[in-house]
């Protein structure tokens, strides 16, 4: 089995209660569409794994793991100015949403798959010291940070498809040379978090790693197929050693907190093309994320497909 997905109720624990647009329900859509598809036969199902405090501060600063440690426990308050509502054992859930990617980031160094989906995750809006949209630990700064830390690769790419712009992600690594950045997303100026403009490419010596493609609202496959190729131009010009896709399905028509209009199509079109320059540079090794979607029929179609064209691109049966 070349393609490695996380499934496990501890996974599904990372959301704000039913009826929440980030409830725990989000993954159970998911994985009945996955079954249904057989999807389950092709690839190597793993377990969630929780990761350590040490892991945690890889990105996060020591004082907000406490915080959230301390939130965690009474259940109480916001972890940020309230868009993210402390939970009983958030510290917990959120702290398997990172476990997992590094399981998959191990998997990966270890030769055992080729490609790793991780659904919930991708939770780029948290930054090093506090959690912002509904975003408490941020998977993909944990990862960055494992990457070269303890892999010593450097040179990685990360591309984000989420209506929202990955501003957790950017702006902890504004100045980073070597995090190629490249986030298509609905303009900052008609939805959270407001920023993303093209104008922003970094900061000093990063100046230029960075690309952000802000889409009008309304924006559809057609839009997304146009702002494609420059970003496909700018990871390969990065020349990177590792890749990441953030597929938040909440760019596909009809979800009801963004005003996209992209079809799941786009987000298999991404993962497919980033897959073959996986391949290219960085030994085949490419992890997609989840994100965000809050309509559960468009995040379980725009998942599957990226599981599906991550199990394309390795080769194996449909
Ligand atoms: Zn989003």
């Amino acid at each position: 089995m070349r393609v490695r997905v996380y499934h496990g109720a501890a996974l599904a624990a990372y959301g704000f209660g039913q009826g929440h647009p980030f409830g725990p329900d989000r993954l159970d859509a998911f994985w009945r569409e996955f079954v249904r598809q057989g999807l389950e036969r092709k690839t190597e199902i793993a377990a969630p794994v929780a990761c350590s405090a040490e892991d945690l501060a890889l990105f996060h600063t020591a004082d907000y793991i406490a915080r959230v440690r301390r939130q965690s426990a009474s259940g109480e308050g916001y972890l940020d100015y309230g868009d993210t509502p402390a939970f009983p054992g958030v510290y917990e859930a959120a702290s398997v949403v990172v476990g997992s990617v590094l399981d998959g980031l191990e998997g990966l160094i270890e030769g055992r798959c080729q490609r790793v989906f991780v659904p919930v995750a991708g939770l780029h809006h948290a930054r090093r010291d506090t959690a912002a949209g509904f975003c408490v630990f941020n998977d993909v700064g944990v990862l960055i940070e494992a990457l070269r830390r303890r892999h010593r690769i450097r040179r990685v790419a990360y591309v984000d498809i989420d209506a929202h712009h990955g501003d957790g992600v950017f702006y902890s690594f504004e100045d980073d040379p070597d995090l190629v950045f490249a986030d298509i997303h609905e303009d900052g100026r008609y939805l959270y978090p407001g920023t993303g403009a093209a104008s922003e490419t970094g900061r000093g010596a990063a100046k230029g790693t960075k690309l952000n493609i802000p889409l009008e609202p309304g924006a559809d496959d057609g839009a997304f197929q146009r702002a494609w190729p420059r970003v496909e131009e700018f990871v390969r010009a990065g020349r990177p050693e590792f890749v990441i896709l953030q597929a938040g399905a909440d760019s596909i028509a009809g979800d009801p907190i963004t005003h996209m209009q992209l079809s799941p199509a786009s987000h298999a079109h991404a993962t497919a093309r980033l897959c073959a320059l996986a391949d290219e540079f960085c030994h085949g090794r490419f992890i997609a994320l989840g994100g965000g979607g809050y309509d559960r029929a468009n995040l379980a179609a725009a998942w599957t497909g990226v599981v599906r064209a991550m199990l394309d691109a390795s080769g194996e049966a449909l």
